[in-house]
């Protein structure tokens, strides 16, 4: 194999240029630029065109361009909780700059001819503006296989009258989506919920066409997912994943990362400690935030908790920890803003993750062999939840209300427990497959398939 590491950029690919377009979302980023890092190690020359929202550091990648185009968006319309109404904004405000952008790079006379672009699944309108300039559009899809069915059948089950689900029918099986229940679809609360199934219909409609797909996730894990897949979307298909895995430090981080807690995870026990994230989106009420504070006091497990501003409702930072909690735990735990949780969850004293599964932090926990307290909010985290604790078997479900003695009821399984041991020993023959794949797999021979897919166009 060659190595993804070896720094090609200076001899570039035949000399062709790959244009990406990330989504200016966290866990969208960050998968657009690890692939953009592997890309460039394989010969290619990087572009990078970013919304100013969320504009990623391009002082971290010396070796990629990187153009800025407007986004349009209001300061109200940035700072929404609305994800689904701001990709609907994005996906309109952005046509003509983003248009008008790849044109200029077209028409300039670039030493390196651009070959195709990769967009985010989510800006479906670059296919159309792909169309208009006869390139190529490769799609790259951060989510797994089995949460993309998930949305796909969404719009079934609105057809055949399936909405809105009646609290009886919460913990009913989804028809044809085992093994979720109903309680798991990926809905997502939105201003007008028209706009999810518009967005997502879009979002089909325009992968159908396009000149492939990269999944970050690895045939090993979602092998019939993928053959379904195949059959409904005959396009080439690249499951690479896991994309962080190519190169050692995470550089896509929106945030500061706080690397006091790998020296504060250097002084614990093996395995000892619970990891608790929520990602960059999550958002708690005070309520569940107390609730979450006295579970983890109560547990009496070492634990590093990132809490993100904004984690709590209305509140600046740590002022919502109730009374007497940092006394109660008495140096058992650490508290960050933001961690390396790449590297976290790669510590030898990393022993469980909390986390509310994201498809990127649900992956990078497979592939440390860290297992779960699964504590979903909304969308896919729902689906990969269910698949992590059910399918796989490598986490503990949290799925009732967010209470303090159910939190260190599931902590205890996980940490103290041989029901959590069983757990690691699953996770840890999940990650020796993550590493196989890369090495002489499914994700090895995508990644050959995907770099002759671009040389060929
Ligand atoms: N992350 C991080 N530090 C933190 C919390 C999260 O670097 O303290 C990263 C994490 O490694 C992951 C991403 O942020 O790559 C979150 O993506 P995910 O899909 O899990 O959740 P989202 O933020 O999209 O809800």
């Amino acid at each position: 194999m060659e190595n993804p590491r070896d720094n090609g950029a200076t001899k570039h690919r035949k000399g062709r240029r790959v244009v990406l377009f990330p989504l200016p979302l966290q866990g969208h980023i960050s998968p657009m630029l690890q692939l953009a890092n592997i890309l460039c190690s394989k010969g290619f020359a990087i572009t990078i065109i970013h919304t100013r929202f969320n504009s990623p550091s391009s002082s971290k990648h010396p070796n990629f361009s990187f153009i800025s185009i407007s986004d349009g968006l209001s300061e109200s319309e940035a700072s929404t909780a609305d994800v689904i109404a701001l990709v609907t904004v994005l996906n309109v405000n952005c046509v003509l700059p983003f248009r008008n952008c790849l044109a200029k790079l077209l028409s300039d006379s670039l030493e390196e001819p651009v070959a195709c672009i990769i967009t985010d699944a989510d800006w479906h309108f670059t296919q159309a503006v792909a169309d208009s300039f006869k390139l190529p559009r490769i799609v790259l899809r951060t989510s797994s296989v089995f949460s993309f069915f998930a949305y796909a059948t969404l719009p079934v089950l609105r057809e055949r009258g399936y909405f809105p689900i009646e609290e009886s029918q919460l913990e009913e099986p989804v028809p044809n989506l085992s093994p979720l229940k109903a309680k798991d679809l990926p809905l997502i609360d939105s201003r007008d919920p028209e706009d999810l199934y518009r967005l997502f219909s879009c979002i089909f409609k325009d992968i159908k066409v396009s000149s492939g797909l990269i999944w970050n996730t690895f045939e090993e894990l979602e092998q019939s997912e993928l053959i379904t897949f195949g059959q409904e979307f005959p396009i080439p298909v690249f499951p690479v994943g896991p994309l962080h895995r190519y190169f050692p430090a995470s550089t896509g981080s929106l945030l500061t990362e706080d690397r006091s807690c790998l020296s504060w995870l250097s002084t614990q026990a093996p395995k000892s400690v619970l990891y608790v994230s929520f990602g960059s989106l999550a958002a708690f009420d005070e309520t569940q935030f107390e609730a979450m504070a006295w579970g983890l006091a109560k547990s009496k497990q070492p634990f590093l908790w990132v809490v993100r501003p904004g984690l709590v409702r209305g509140s600046e930072w740590l002022e919502t920890l109730p009374n007497g909690f940092l006394e109660t735990i008495e140096g058992r735990g650490h508290i960050v803003k933001w961690a390396p949780q790449q590297e976290v969850l790669a510590h030898p004293a990393t022993g469980g993750f909390c986390t509310h599964n994201g498809w990127n932090s649900t992956f990078e926990s497979i592939c440390e062999g860290v297992p779960m307290i699964c504590l979903p909010c909304h969308g896919d985290q729902k689906v990969n939840a269910r698949y992590v604790t059910d399918v796989w078997k490598i986490g503990v479900h949290l799925e009732n209300r967010l209470e303090s003695g159910e939190i260190e009821r599931a902590i205890r399984r996980l940490m103290v427990d041989s029901e959590g041991h069983e757990m690691r020993d699953r996770v840890m023959n999940l990650k020796e497959k993550v590493d196989l794949s890369l090495r002489q797999g499914g994700s090895y021979r995508a990644l050959e398939s995907l770099i002759s897919h671009i040389s060929s166009f």
